[in-house]
């Protein structure tokens, strides 16, 4: 068996029914590399975040195709609408809020119960000078070389489309934009190192067409 990192066994009982669209043997190849080159710990500040174990470099897949099919089909997550997420009762809107990941214009999958949060990318904490990015694929990369012991970033204006962040970033960054709004993705789309995931790419070559 192998052993926990930070006792985290709940982290480990994540279940995926076969979905005819998702690759599961890429997801769970990579799922397995991530969870043995990441771990979650605590921060300084109290909170959760994910952290290196291994050197990880520059360009490798950590999450497989996060917005498009890493969650289809895994137990406990759902895909609502911005007008059904509105709808559920306080607590569970405030899980859905908290762990939901945004799919589409409009659609977000998430979890109704805090039992099913149970995939490192859950605690994956933002910057506005993210380590990680994404693929051309959709993939959730290595965008430098990772040393053990550092803490993993993502920029959340990167795929945050439906709903403003409620935190206030305290990332350090000279040009830290301090809120993530559901509108920052328009502004990173402008910056040509950045690589956006497929369902905001589509809507731009849309917008361009
Ligand atoms: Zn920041």
């Amino acid at each position: 068996m192998e052993s926990h990192h930070d006792g985290d066994a709940q982290l480990w009982e994540r279940i995926w029914h076969p979905h005819p669209e998702v690759d599961a043997a890429t997801r769970d190849e990579v799922e397995r590399f991530f969870r043995e080159s990441a771990a979650r710990q605590r921060r300084p500040d109290g909170e959760f975040g994910v952290f290196a174990v291994r050197p990880i470099p520059a360009g490798t897949i950590l999450i497989y195709q996060w917005h498009d099919a890493y969650y289809v089909g895994m137990l406990g997550w759902v895909a609502l609408t911005v007008a059904e997420i509105n709808g559920l009762p306080p607590a569970q809107r405030a899980l859905f809020h908290r762990y939901g990941l945004d799919h589409d214009f409009g659609v977000m999958y998430g979890p109704l119960d805090h039992e099913h949060v149970t995939t490192l990318d859950n605690f994956i904490n933002h910057s506005c000078d993210p380590n990680l990015g994404y693929d051309a694929q959709g993939n959730v990369v290595a965008r430098r070389d990772l040393t053990p012991g550092d803490e993993l970033y993502i920029d959340y204006g990167e795929f945050v489309v439906n709903y403003d962040e409620p935190f206030t970033c305290q990332c350090g960054a000279s040009w830290c934009r301090t809120h993530v709004t559901r509108n920052d993705w328009q502004f990173l789309a402008s910056q040509t190192e950045r690589s956006l995931p497929p369902f905001i790419a589509r809507r731009l070559r849309a917008a361009a067409a």
